[in-house]
């Protein structure tokens, strides 16, 4: 079958994330654009998973629970789990791995922690935008730990892209998909695609308006279910 995906989306948690990114404006805008699937991919931490796997059930929308994790290198590495309690250890793991510096709201952004009805249940004290002591060799090691799966993100960016920061993604590094923003061309992904990878087309979005709409973009599937979609993307 075909799945319609979204497998990186920041919520209200994430400092750049606005406040309208909330569980239930997620859920609601992926089911009315037609999204099969999409994942809650937060910098550093799985704090608001549950909400919007809850707030998911209610909208019809499958929510994967995963984090946007920052290596040594600077490098942004998206990691997917089968739950979001999964999600969550693996979180409280990267929250002692982490550079602790406080936030400051009024430059970064807030951190809201939220209910699987909207409300702020809290706020993340620290900047949630730092690099971890996780190498990039590392990274899907740590996501298969909790049963995971993990690919590179916006591999084309010049900002925390692996080839823009380490040139090229080597094979050793266990990454079976890589993920291109939507605007690279398509001589890009067919390179990627002969090099054996899945590659995803995400939003990485920030702002509601920027989250995929049901299109070319879809992964098949025997069915759907956060376990395929990890195994779909762990392995070459
Ligand atoms: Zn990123
Ligand atoms: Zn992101």
């Amino acid at each position: 079958m075909k799945v319609y995906y979204d497998l990186h989306i920041h919520t209200a948690l994430s400092p750049c994330g606005d406040d309208d990114m909330t569980p239930c404006n997620i859920v609601g805008l992926a089911a009315l654009c037609g999204l099969d699937v999409i994942a809650v991919t937060d910098h550093n931490s799985a704090a608001n998973c549950a909400a919007v796997e809850k707030a998911g059930l209610k909208a019809g929308v499958t929510v994967l629970s995963g984090m946007e994790l920052e290596t040594a290198e600077e490098v942004h590495v998206v990691m997917l789990f089968p739950s979001a309690a999964a999600a969550e250890e693996c979180g409280k793991e990267v929250g002692k791995r982490r550079l602790l510096v406080p936030n400051n709201p009024e430059i970064y952004g807030r951190q809201l922690v939220m209910t699987h009805e909207d409300r702020i249940a809290g706020e993340e004290k620290n900047l949630l935008v730092t690099a971890t002591d996780v190498g990039v060799y590392e990274a899907v090691k740590l996501a298969r730990k909790y049963g995971g799966a993990a690919f590179p993100a916006h591999i084309d960016r010049p900002s925390h892209g692996i080839l823009q920061m380490l040139g090229d993604i080597a094979d050793d590094m266990g990454f079976a998909a890589v993920e291109i923003s939507p605007a690279a061309c398509d001589e890009f992904t067919d390179c990627w695609i002969k090099r054996g990878y899945t590659v995803l087309r995400n939003s990485d979005a920030h702002y509601l308006e920027n989250m995929n709409q049901r299109s070319v973009n879809f992964l098949e599937l025997d069915s759907l279910t956060p376990e395929n979609v990890i195994d779909k993307l762990g392995r070459r």
